[in-house]
């Protein structure tokens, strides 16, 4: 993917981690809770098409507010054809919430307003052939991504799909406001898994990654209550060396308790894993904190996607 470069901006900005859905409303939205008031205009976004997104709702799970994490310009995602403001206030709420992902003006119908199951498939040839984009949702067995399927559609049981009989070891497409498609891949890493068996997967979801033409980003999903396995550095290595778009969507933010989550807070594991992967990419991939628990970065996930999907059918 082209990334722009950055003009000289300062060398560090902030980026909001909290959780809190008022910053996504203050930032995001127009914040007017009383609609017998004037609308208050809209300052921070002044050369921004904002998206009409849902605001989301506060959630009595939400966790202590999150600290500012300081983050340098160059660990920013800037999509392509992107206006970097160059007044770090502005850039700093351009920036989506709990992620490095500065908005672009391509971040527009993001909402899901109707999700539906296509089919399942076991080879890249079989996979719906009607030319939509897709984004790939993949990870280890148990990292949430059935939960982060469920939360973005807005639909509990959705993801049950894919965990039918059969359906585990399949590529699943799931069509999204019959526009685009989230596809549901296995999850890899199970301890207990015959070697055949990981082989197998191993070549056919490689298959996919590399074959399919409509595939506009890989979604690696990463959990931040725990320290980086070994299985997923080699697995966002490789999608590195082949240059497959990806992000990595960092799940289970909502867990807090350093002592029950290995000594570290979901923040200082999303770092880690920073560091980690930097060698594999030429610049910064795009990442997300979220929660399935508390919804924490539903809305950010639908808008980058929006915003690449946009790019996508354009280019
Ligand atoms: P999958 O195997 O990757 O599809 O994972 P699931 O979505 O089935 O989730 C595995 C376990 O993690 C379940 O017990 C979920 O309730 C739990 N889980 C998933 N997402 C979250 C999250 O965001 N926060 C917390 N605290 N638990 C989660």
């Amino acid at each position: 993917m082209v990334l722009l470069h950055l003009p000289k901006l300062p060398s560090t900005i902030l980026t909001p981690l909290s959780t809190s859905p008022i910053f996504l409303r203050t930032h995001f939205l127009n914040p007017n809770p009383n609609p017998t008031k004037t609308p208050r205009p809209l300052l921070l976004f002044s050369t921004l098409t904002l998206p009409a997104s849902e605001p989301t709702p506060l959630d009595p799970h939400t966790p202590e507010p999150t600290p500012h994490l300081q983050l340098p310009l160059h660990k920013l995602f800037v999509p392509p054809e992107t206006h970097v403001p160059l007044d770090t206030p502005t850039l700093t709420a351009r920036i989506l919430k709990g992620s490095n992902i500065l908005l672009s003006n391509y971040a527009t119908d993001s909402q899901v307003a109707q999700a539906e199951f296509i089919k399942s498939s076991v080879r890249t040839e079989d996979c719906p052939s009607d030319g939509l984009p897709e984004f790939a949702l993949v990870g280890r067995s148990n990292v949430g991504k059935s939960s982060l399927l469920n939360s973005l559609v807005r639909r509990k049981k959705l993801a049950l799909t894919s965990k039918k009989p059969g359906k585990t070891q399949c590529i699943n497409h799931f069509r999204i406001n019959d526009s685009w498609y989230l596809v549901d891949l296995p999850g890899y890493g199970y301890a207990s898994a015959p070697q055949e068996l990981r082989m197998d997967w191993e070549k056919f979801t490689k298959d996919y990654f590399l074959n399919r033409s409509t595939l506009v980003s890989v979604f690696l999903l990463i959990d931040a209550s725990i320290p980086a396995k070994q299985i997923d550095l080699e697995y966002a290595s490789w999608l590195g060396q082949n240059q497959i778009p990806m992000t990595i969507i960092f799940t289970k933010c909502d867990k807090r308790k350093k002592k029950k989550n290995g000594g570290k807070r979901p923040e200082e594991n999303v770092n880690d894993f920073q560091e980690l992967i930097h060698g594999f990419f030429e610049t910064a991939p795009p990442w997300i904190m979220t929660s399935s628990v508390t919804n924490q970065g539903r809305d950010e996930i639908l808008l980058h996607m929006a915003q690449l999907r946009n790019y996508w059918l354009k280019h």
